[in-house]
């Protein structure tokens, strides 16, 4: 195959135009090696089709597009108002093609369509409309010193901005790294993850439709290794946004330091959910359920350590089995009542089977699941959810991040018991406590070592708050406010007003 697009029928019926290019100054164009990669259906392991995959000749072509961008009038000085517009015509853009960019999304990446088109691409277009809005109110200050000295900042864009996307959410963590690169005044060379490269091609088409200047937002697919360190290491890249596993995010770190990049990171997580004794039960079942099963256990802030208090440890594990088993319908993406589709790829449905193995060896108490499941035709990459109990702080399984369905419980005596087992991790991303008492909660929330913490709930995240972690979880924030300043320098002006120095 060797066309830029191809015409595809997916398993849903709709039929779509796919580009199979890289998106260079608006054009879909080959790689210069004629390298591609395949993405595979994870539903039943066929070949859905094959794009082109960028090498460092690619992404140098790209970056030096994305500067010829950066400087060119028409996007640097854009009236403010008209970024937000164009912004905001992209992203209802992608409302238009809502139900196109949820069928790959599910196709190639393995998700619910129902989460696909009523979560992701709600987000999607949810978080460029609200960075839409801030396009024409990002502003310095005057700050006052003396009637001799004036002063004041301007807040700049920092240049071309690389970004590296995950497989788990690819159109959702491409619109949290767009959003607010785009409305500060940055130019990008974005990478998708090789996992899932269909998606985002598709949005490319819709950033020309949009009507962005050429070389303003430049889409790439490519492995890790190659496009993505070509990008991280890139002399006249500025900046570095990297959602991935925390090995990665620590490559791309070192990589950043060649010439200084800015660098927002968010990387892993083992985050605790924390069940107390005088929890509502029935919502500590139901939240610790979507903590760790939804979007087939592959979020980075999924709460896939529960930890519970010993008052009421026998009943939450019963309650629970019981709720995971009726509510986590495994079966076809494309189908209403599927909870769980497969994992992403094999690699990672092996990584999973391998966490099960090393967990049943290490002595910890399988509950439920613990292997594949084949009813979906038999073919894909489907898992049962997988409960272990008696698992032990030393053990594989307690510390390391599976990214699969599967999660592990153990238990605490008192509060500070809980504290310091929450803490005990490299990571500090998330973490959830169910208690009703009101100051214990808050006590506990300012405790504990994560960039995020959800009281009675799990998981919560939304496009105005701030997103991120501490420790070995990621550097930086993104979305809301917060998620402006990863993308904006401010530069002081000294005004001197007096004459007698
Ligand atoms: P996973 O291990 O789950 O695939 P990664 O963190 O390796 O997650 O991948 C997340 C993103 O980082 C993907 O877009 C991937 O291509 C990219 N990536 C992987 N390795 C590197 C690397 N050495 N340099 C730059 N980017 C990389």
């Amino acid at each position: 195959m060797s066309g830029l697009f191809v015409e595809l029928t997916a398993p849903n019926g709709r039929k779509y135009s796919q580009p199979r290019g890289l998106f260079i100054n608006n054009e879909f164009v080959k790689s210069k090696s004629g390298e591609t990669i395949t993405s595979i259906n994870p539903s039943d392991e066929t070949e859905i089709t094959s794009v082109y995959a960028a090498g460092p000749e690619d992404v140098d072509i790209a970056v030096t597009a994305a500067r010829k961008a950066f400087k060119d009038p028409s996007w640097r000085d854009m009236d403010t108002t008209a970024r937000g517009d164009l912004m905001y015509k992209f992203a209802e853009l992608i409302e238009q093609h809502k139900e196109t960019l949820a069928t790959i999304e599910t196709w190639d990446n393995g998700k619910p369509y129902s989460v696909a088109l009523n979560e992701d691409l709600a987000e999607v277009t949810g978080t460029i409309k609200y960075y839409a809005g801030y396009a024409n109110k990002i502003h310095g200050q005057v700050i006052d010193t003396s009637p001799a000295k004036l002063a004041y900042t301007i807040r700049e864009p920092l240049g071309v901005c690389g970004q590296i996307i995950p497989w788990n959410y690819p159109l959702a963590m491409a619109a949290w790294k767009l959003g607010p690169a785009l409305c500060t005044g940055n130019t990008i060379v974005l990478k998708a993850a090789e996992q899932t490269p269909l998606s985002i091609l598709y949005l490319a088409t819709l950033v020309k439709e949009a009507g962005f200047p050429p070389g303003v937002i430049n889409i790439l697919n490519g492995e890790g290794r190659k496009a993505g360190a070509a990008l991280a290491s890139h002399m006249d890249v500025d900046k570095i946004a990297f959602t991935g596993s925390t090995a990665t995010g620590k490559e791309i770190m070192k990589m950043a330091a060649v010439n200084m990049k800015n660098i927002t990171l968010e990387t892993g997580g083992k985050s605790p959910l924390l069940v107390f004794d005088d929890a509502d039960l029935d919502q500590a079942v139901k939240w610790s359920h979507i903590g760790i099963m939804y979007n087939q256990g592959q979020v980075c802030t999924a709460t896939s350590r529960i930890l519970v208090q010993e008052g009421v440890y026998d009943q939450f594990v019963k309650s629970f089995k019981e709720y995971v088993t009726q509510a986590s319908i495994v079966g076809d993406p494309f189908k209403d009542d599927t909870f769980q589709g497969p994992q992403v790829t094999k690699t990672q449905f092996e990584r999973v089977l391998s966490f099960i193995e090393s967990a049943k060896s290490e002595g910890a108490t399988l509950e439920s699941g613990g292997e594949v499941y084949k009813d979906v035709g038999g073919k894909g990459f489907f898992i049962s959810p997988t409960i272990f109990t008696n698992v032990k702080e030393n053990m594989k399984v307690y510390r390391e991040e599976v990214f699969g369905p599967f999660v592990v419980i153990t238990s605490f005596k008192t509060e500070e018991e809980a504290v310091a087992k929450a803490n005990d991790t490299t990571y500090g991303l998330g973490a959830a406590v169910f208690t009703q008492n009101i100051t214990k909660a808050h006590r506990i929330a300012r405790l504990i070592e994560a960039g995020m913490v959800w009281i009675n709930s799990s998981n919560d995240s939304d496009l105005r708050i701030p997103f991120g972690g501490v420790k070995q979880s990621g550097i930086g924030r993104e979305l809301g406010e917060a998620g402006l300043e990863g993308y904006t320098n401010k530069k002081a002006v000294h005004v001197n007003l007096g004459t007698k120095l």
